[in-house]
């Protein structure tokens, strides 16, 4: 099974290297950068199934049980032009400079200093006859990690700048997950990329957990009216559950609902609203028009003002 879909993503790498890329490379003179262009191919490929992926599951439910009607077409269209230039743009290229040279240059230096870095199989070697439950320890401790960034982004001013965009959508959809600053997007490619590292998760399962975290996250900002009930909504981050840290609420009722995937985090932090079962209006009346209606080039350019307004003001 796995290698039958192996040899149709290969199949699929192949034909679009062949059709689209190496006549425009040879058309250009780069041939020497065939081999570079089909890695970054199979990168683009990974962006575009999690595309795909969180679509099929996300669109048939947003048209089941809608919060709120989609009035907002443009701001709608300017988050799918979000997911496209993240999902096909930049983390294909992050993953693609990350696996071409820092990589390299990480196990270089670890080969010649003859230190191995302990990973979690290393402390737990049970974890190595158990592949699933070594998947799940490393979906836990990443969405901890996952958890503590989303908290920084509330809690220093420069990266609340950034991380306003996000909030700024009053016409939320499963796409809207995507809208972040780009500055932002470096920083969590970072912190989650490294912490992957750091665990020692296996490059083979890493594609994985990022599909999990991708459903997860786009589901959790899907425009339905669905809650996972009394233990579920403990367990599994629901649309219910990430709606109301995107609420336009009242005050001392904000500043909930944190956790990406597993909301213990917020459980053991206090920092969760698990009764109340409301759908609120979303966005963040205090921030500039230009951050909720502009479009992509205005809402990145007031980010990158916001943040530098805040580190002026820190200094
Ligand atoms: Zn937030
Ligand atoms: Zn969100």
């Amino acid at each position: 099974m796995i290698e039958a879909l192996q040899d149709a993503w290969d199949a699929v790498a192949g034909w679009i290297f062949e059709t689209l890329v190496q006549p425009a490379l040879f058309a250009a003179g780069l041939m020497e950068w065939a081999e570079d262009a089909f890695d970054w191919i199979g990168f683009v490929m990974f962006g575009g199934l999690q595309v795909v992926v969180v679509y099929l599951i996300c669109r048939p439910l947003e048209a089941w049980r809608p919060v709120e009607p989609r009035e907002d077409g443009r701001s709608i269209r300017t988050d799918i032009l979000y997911t496209m230039l993240t999902r096909l743009g930049l983390l294909p290229l992050i993953a693609f400079v990350v696996f071409a040279s820092v990589q390299a240059r990480i196990s270089g230096m670890v080969a010649e200093s003859g230190w191995i870095p302990p990973t979690l199989e290393m402390l737990f070697p049970v974890l190595r006859e158990w592949p699933l439950l070594a998947l799940l320890v490393y979906v836990v401790v990443i969405d901890f990690g996952e958890y503590w960034r989303h908290r920084f982004q509330h809690m220093f001013g420069w990266w609340w700048a950034l991380h306003a965009i996000h909030h700024a959508q009053r016409q939320m959809t499963f796409w809207t997950d995507d809208r972040n600053h780009i500055l932002d997007d470096m920083i969590g490619a970072v912190w989650t990329g490294g912490l992957a590292l750091l665990i020692g998760v296996p490059p083979g399962q890493f594609p994985l957990i990022v599909i999990l975290l991708r459903v997860a996250e786009a589901l959790s900002h899907a425009n339905v009216r669905l809650s996972f009930g009394r233990v579920g909504e403990w367990l599994v981050v629901s649309p219910r559950f990430h709606r109301l840290h995107h609420g336009v609420l009242g005050s001392g009722e904000t500043g909930k609902n944190y956790a990406v995937i597993f909301p213990v985090w917020d459980w053991i932090f206090r920092t969760g609203d698990f009764r109340r079962d409301v759908f609120p209006r979303t966005g963040d009346p205090e921030l500039p028009e230009d951050m909720a209606t502009g479009g992509w080039l205005r809402q990145q350019w007031a980010g990158l003002r916001r943040m530098g307004a805040a580190l002026v003001k820190a200094r």
